[in-house]
C-alpha cells in the first residue's frame, strides 16, 4: 500500500480512487495509517472541479448525478420545466378603478383644464362619486361640476388616470398639492395650502 503514497505520478483524487478500491471493509479500515487519514480528509475536501446544473427527471437524473459526482462535478437539481411553466397564466393586470392610494387626474373633454384629487379607496368609488355630482349638476361640492356648469364642457372620464399612488394619507396630500400646482389647468378651487413657499417656487419654476 505504501507504494501508492510515494509515488509521484499519482494525484490526490488518484490516491483517494485507489485507496477506496483497496481499502473496504471495517478490517482493512482498522489498519489505515495516520498518513492515510491524512490523504483521505485531502481528498473530501478537494474543491469540485465543474458544476452542473440538470432538471429533475425520476429514474434519469440519479445515474447523471452520480456519474457527474464521481468526476468531482457538484450537481444542482431544478424542477423539470413543462410547458405549463413556460406559459404560466398570468395574473389579471388591475385595473386603475381597482388602484388605491392614488393621486388622480380628471381631464375636460373640451378644454385643457383639469382636476387634480387623491383618495385611500379605490379610484373607481371615488369616481363615481365625481360622475355623480356632474350628474346632478351640485357645484357647491364640485370643482367639475361647476365648470361642467359654468361652460357646458363634458369630462373625459375615460381619460381619467392615475398619476401615481402613496400609501400615506399626509405624503398623498402633499403629492395632490404638488400635481395641483405642476398642472397647466388645475381646476381645483385650491391646493390645500400645504406646499411650502419654496416648494411652490420650485413648481414654478419647473412649469415654465
Ligand atoms: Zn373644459
Amino acid at each position: 500500500m505504501a507504494a501508492y503514497f510515494l509515488t509521484p505520478i499519482y494525484t490526490s483524487s488518484k490516491i483517494g480512487q485507489l485507496i477506496s478500491e483497496r481499502i473496504k471493509g471495517p478490517l482493512v479500515a482498522a489498519f489505515r495509517s495516520p498518513l492515510m487519514k491524512t490523504l483521505d480528509r485531502s481528498v473530501e475536501m478537494e474543491p469540485a472541479t465543474g458544476f452542473a446544473v440538470i432538471p429533475y427527471k425520476q429514474g434519469v437524473t440519479e445515474p447523471i448525478k452520480r456519474i457527474l459526482n464521481s468526476h468531482n462535478v457538484k450537481v444542482a437539481q431544478k424542477p423539470f420545466q413543462t410547458l405549463g411553466h413556460i406559459f404560466a397564466k398570468p395574473k389579471d393586470p388591475v385595473t386603475k378603478e381597482q388602484r388605491t392610494d392614488a393621486i388622480y387626474s380628471i381631464p375636460c373633454n373640451d378644454c385643457d383644464n383639469e382636476y387634480i384629487g387623491q383618495t385611500k379607496r379605490q379610484f373607481g368609488t371615488r369616481l363615481k362619486e365625481h360622475q355623480k355630482a356632474v350628474f346632478l349638476g351640485k357645484k357647491e361640492n364640485s370643482a367639475l361640476s361647476e365648470h361642467t356648469c359654468l361652460t357646458n364642457h363634458t369630462i373625459g372620464w375615460d381619460n381619467s388616470k392615475i398619476i401615481t399612488t402613496n400609501r400615506r394619507y399626509h405624503q398623498r396630500l402633499r403629492l395632490e398639492a404638488w400635481h395641483i400646482n405642476s398642472a397647466h389647468a388645475p381646476l381645483n378651487r385650491d391646493d390645500g395650502g400645504l406646499l411650502p413657499d419654496a416648494y411652490l417656487h420650485l413648481v414654478r419654476k419647473k412649469g415654465r
